[in-house]
């Protein structure tokens, strides 16, 4: 027999199993075992999880800081404190979210015990985005293992030092063979896509978003996409300008626009404008003192190509505050941009900076249309003192949510569902809508044995006679 060498090795490379997959069927066989089952083991993992987040708050402030000059009081009231509030209130509720829920019984199971079961999915795929790195895939991770899953978290490569920790520290803190960290870029994540998960929850661009969507579709994967878009905020006449200014432009600047919910643009009357950028030019002096360059409270723009990006936004725009930009630093000033028509290229893909483009519009029903006119955004924002103004919007415009009076505030409100519609989502979480998430909510019947019972519903056995077609 003449072997040849090269083909030996080709085997050999075949049937090495890559990263990808021995951690895939890894954790599936833990899963098949049922360790992660019972209430004990997922409040232990819970509070190592949330050990994790204590003991580590300090250092997590600090590669925030290092990624992107993120500021410590703006990175410890968004990441860490949403994470403490979303691990406080899994390991509160825990008991009472896995419990069978008893379902309204028609008569003909009267006799019958009937309920939903939530039951984890199996193996489920976290992928996370850059521009909140623990609090992004942490989040989604307390869900899941509040519902019995084992988990394999790929958090961005564009946040390589958080990454890098997560990978290390974690499994300090929960058990490392049901949770894996897997880092990597697009050719890492793409064979990961390859295996096959019982659930893939993504957050990121809704560019992405369909990429990981059509590869879950090939294995009928259930997914959550948690994606981006351009999320407008109204000023209405009515609104007090100077509050609205305040809250408006906290976040614009918080994390330098590059939050999925940051308000992207604002309508309003051109009366409202002018007011507006009056109040916004006092704001950001009062805020950042005169060189917003120079305060410590303003972060940096997390890359190179994300700067070019957002500059290149800029290019023959009215810019009517700030529009100052540094390259060596991925410094860009809060920015107005003024005279905007719908078809400019700055409305035409969501910003994720510190650059806010008006668009004038006369009333309230104009706005309603332009924002229905588009994709549906993750949020909505509006300020009015008009109650009747603030239920046309909340009813007339289409949204992931809507936050009326202020922007952002609703993500942190752990009791209502977070998440997106049409091209800004597929599913939520947050609080027992994480739970909720990654169970499957199990149609569980356990029929009386009861003989009467039986004689009542023997109708259905053969033979079907005339008679019974009449009942
Ligand atoms: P992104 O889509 O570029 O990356 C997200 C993740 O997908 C990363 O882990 C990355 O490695 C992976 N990825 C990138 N390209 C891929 C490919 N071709 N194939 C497979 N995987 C790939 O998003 P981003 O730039 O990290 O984050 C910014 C976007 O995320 C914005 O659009 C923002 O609105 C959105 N976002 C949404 C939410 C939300 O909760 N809805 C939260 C934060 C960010």
């Amino acid at each position: 027999v003449i072997v040849c060498p090269h083909l030996i090795n080709i085997r050999r490379i075949k049937i090495m199993p890559n990263e990808a997959e021995s951690i895939v069927s890894s954790a599936r066989k833990i899963f098949n075992t049922g360790k992660t089952i019972s209430y004990e083991f997922r409040l232990s993992q819970l509070k190592g999880l949330s050990r994790f987040i204590n003991e580590n708050e300090k250092e997590i402030l600090e590669i925030l800081l290092k990624e992107n000059r993120k500021p410590k009081f703006e990175a410890s009231i968004t990441e860490v404190s949403h994470m403490k509030n979303e691990i406080q209130d899994a390991i509160k509720h825990l008991k009472s979210w896995m419990a069978p829920t008893r379902v309204k019984k028609p008569l003909p199971y009267i006799m019958d015990k009937i309920q939903t079961r939530p039951q984890p999915y199996g193996v489920v795929l976290i992928i996370g985005p850059w521009n909140y790195p623990f609090d992004l895939v942490i989040s989604p991770l307390i869900g899941a293992i509040a519902a019995g899953n084992c988990v394999v978290v790929k958090p961005s490569e564009i946040t390589p030092i958080s990454s890098e920790f997560l990978k290390n520290t974690l499994p300090k803190y929960i058990d490392e063979s049901c949770y894996y960290i897997f880092t990597g870029g697009i050719a890492e994540t793409t064979k990961i896509l390859e295996q096959k998960f019982d659930y893939i929850f993504y957050t990121g661009s809704t560019t992405v978003g369909k990429i990981i969507y059509s590869a879950a579709a090939k294995k009928l994967t259930p997914v959550t996409l948690e994606l981006g878009g351009k999320s407008p905020v109204y000023l209405d006449d009515s609104a007090d300008v100077e509050l609205a200014a305040t809250r408006i432009l906290w976040g614009k600047c918080l994390n330098s626009g590059q939050s999925c919910l940051e308000p992207d643009y604002l309508l309003c009357s051109e009366f409202m404008r002018d007011k507006f950028i009056k109040e916004a030019k006092k704001k950001i002096e009062q805020w950042y003192g005169a060189k917003t360059k120079e305060s410590r409270d303003y972060c940096r723009i997390i890359n190179d190509n994300h700067f070019k990006r957002i500059t290149k936004l800029l290019e023959g725009t009215t810019i009517a505050l700030g529009g100052n930009t540094d390259p060596e630093d991925k410094y860009i000033e809060p920015t107005i941009v003024v005279n905007v028509k719908a078809d400019d290229p700055i409305m035409q893909e969501e910003i994720f900076g510190p650059v806010l483009p008006i668009v004038t519009v006369e009333t309230p029903e104009a706005a309603i249309e332009f924002i229905n006119n588009r994709e549906k955004p993750l949020a909505v924002y509006m300020f009015s003192t008009s109650k009747q103004e603030q239920e046309k919007f909340i009813n007339g415009t289409y949204s992931g949510g809507i936050c009326i009076n202020d922007v952002l505030m609703h993500f942190s409100c752990n009791t209502l569902p977070f998440g997106g519609v049409g091209s800004s989502g597929i599913g939520k979480y947050h609080g027992v809508h994480s739970f909720e998430t990654f169970s499957h909510q199990k149609a569980t019947l356990i029929k009386s044995l009861d003989r009467l019972g039986e004689f009542t519903q023997s109708v259905r056995y053969p033979p079907y006679t005339e008679n019974k077609l009449k009942i």
